[in-house]
């Protein structure tokens, strides 16, 4: 099997950096075992990374580092039991091509194409729909590589419920999965409106809730400092598709180079910040767009989301009965970015993002929740090297997580887990469930083989002090500043 000494990794992100003993590059179940039974004969440590884009430090390590984007069969697609099962490496483009081969689809997904289901589904990663839950929730089972050695298929019908809603989401740190098992459906078409609304949508936040209540899909976004919101509305439909051309990724491909300069622009300059976005917002969100896709083309309405170089904080929210959370939410980022203006500060540059979805079975999922009630997801998007983004972040955190009627909780792949005591407030957000997980967890591993020094300090269980409360440092892994640029 092929493996290198001392190579350096880094995140997509730039936030995060190691320079594990040894990387290995498996290409079979023989070598996860191999890997595994090598690293508990020498006493190392295991982490394993997909494509790298999560921000947050759940990859680092200074023992082995397993790539498994050589695990990237599609293995089979049976349209009958709704069924499709594959290598944890395979990416949402490769299934999506292998699914729709098959008129079968995932009804909600990531935006980007490029991400491993391996990353996706440990780290709890969502689309978006009223009836739709996290990908992490559509996992029938999972084939997983133990510490003892042991393969070990999990589902509900052999472990149980409990187990399996631990399973779901495991930040990497029960195993390493080899194979998906996910559940699919026959491709649908979507009937997709986009359109320029004023803020008064939110303020009065009755109209926001007939408007979500009556769309299949539902997503609003604001471009920061402008005067309105960008919703959009998806509605299922009998009505014929076209297949999204090819333009589109050009012109998006254009967009995100045009994205590029403009991030760069602000950084230099950050008071042109007001200007650029309200011209945007005005110009480029349109009036009113129209058109049918398939569920595939639609959830990947952008692809080359991945070639701007962002930062992004994102969280789930409760939805209460009268979406009042969302008014509190939206309007505590903007009150606080527009305030910034006030004073020459401007920490958001990119999007803040909306999207509802209903709650999840996983046990870590930030969205975790009752069969009958929603969340909705609020994303803070800003170019990598933005002044001030991260004391932004922090006072946002603060803000929403003092507020308990929100029942904030952090998306795991994303910014928060690095700001200063995100880790204590993780665990009061997660509380009781935390415990289960790590409870289930150590019997998998009890010698943390799976674990890094991040993730040990987080799931150590409440009896256990923070070793680094201020979550800033661990160990020999540096932690990049989230702010330098490239
Ligand atoms: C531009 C951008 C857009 C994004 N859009 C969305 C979005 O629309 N919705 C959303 O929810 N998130 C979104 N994310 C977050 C993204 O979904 C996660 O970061 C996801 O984990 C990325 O997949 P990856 O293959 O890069 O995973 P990595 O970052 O490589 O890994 C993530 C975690 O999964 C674990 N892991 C991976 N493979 C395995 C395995 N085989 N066995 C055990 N553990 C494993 C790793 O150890 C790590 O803990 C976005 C991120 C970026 C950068």
């Amino acid at each position: 099997m092929k493996y290198h000494k001392d190579k350096k990794w880094t995140n997509w992100g730039k936030t995060q950096t190691c320079r594990p003993a040894l990387t290995f590059y498996p290409q079979s179940r023989a070598d996860l075992v191999s890997i595994v039974n090598r690293a508990r004969d020498n006493g190392k440590r295991v982490r394993v990374v997909g494509q790298g884009y999560s921000w947050s430090p759940l990859v680092p390590t200074d023992d082995y580092l397993v790539d498994v984007s050589n695990l990237n069969r599609v293995i089979s697609i049976d349209s009958e039991k709704r069924l499709a099962v594959f290598e944890t490496g395979v990416t949402v483009g490769q299934l999506d091509k292998a699914l729709r081969k098959h008129n079968m689809a995932i009804p909600s997904n990531v935006l980007s194409t490029s991400f491993s289901y391996g990353g996706v589904v440990s780290t709890g990663s969502h689309g978006h729909g009223w009836d739709c839950q996290t990908v992490s929730d559509y996992v029938e089972a999972l084939i997983v590589v133990l510490a003892s050695g042991d393969i070990v298929r999990f589902s509900e019908v052999t472990h149980g419920k409990d187990v399996m809603n631990a399973v779901r989401i495991s930040l990497g740190t029960l195993g390493i999965i080899l194979e998906i098992w996910l559940r699919v459906e026959p491709i649908f078409n979507l009937e997709m409106v986009e359109r320029k609304v004023g803020i008064d949508v939110v303020e009065d936040v009755s109209q926001l809730k007939t408007l979500v209540e009556n769309s299949d899909y539902f997503s609003m976004f604001w471009v920061p400092l402008s005067s309105g919101l960008w919703l959009m509305e998806w509605n299922k439909t009998d009505k014929e598709a076209k297949r999204r051309p090819r333009s589109a990724d050009i012109s998006d491909f254009f967009g995100a180079c045009m994205g590029n300069l403009q991030g760069k622009i602000l950084r230099r300059w950050p008071t042109l910040t007001g200007k650029f976005m309200r011209l945007i917002f005005d110009k480029y969100v349109p009036k009113y767009k129209q058109e049918i896709r398939d569920v595939s083309d639609a959830t990947h309405y952008r692809t080359a989301v991945t070639l701007i170089p962002s930062h992004n904080l994102s969280f789930a929210v409760k939805l209460d009965e009268e979406f009042e959370n969302v008014k509190k939410v939206l309007f505590a980022v903007l009150d606080n970015v527009r305030a910034k203006e006030e004073r020459k500060e401007f920490p958001l540059n990119l999007m803040v993002q909306v999207y509802f979805l209903k709650s999840s079975q996983a046990l870590l999922s930030p969205s975790f929740g009752g069969d009958d009630e929603h969340y909705f997801y609020i994303e803070l998007l800003s170019y990598r090297g933005t002044d001030g983004f991260d004391s932004f972040m922090k006072e946002i955190s603060d803000e929403l997580t003092s507020m308990p009627e929100l029942q904030t909780r952090p998306h795991w792949a994303k910014r928060f887990l690095d700001v200063p005591g995100a880790r204590l407030k993780i665990r009061e957000a997660w509380g009781e469930n935390l415990n289960q997980f790590s409870k289930i967890r150590d019997k998998l591993d009890p010698a943390k083989m799976f674990l890094n020094e991040y993730l040990e300090d987080l799931l150590a269980g409440d009896t256990v002090e923070l070793r680094h409360a201020d979550g800033l440092t661990t160990g020999k892994h540096k932690i990049l500043d989230p702010n330098h640029r490239l």
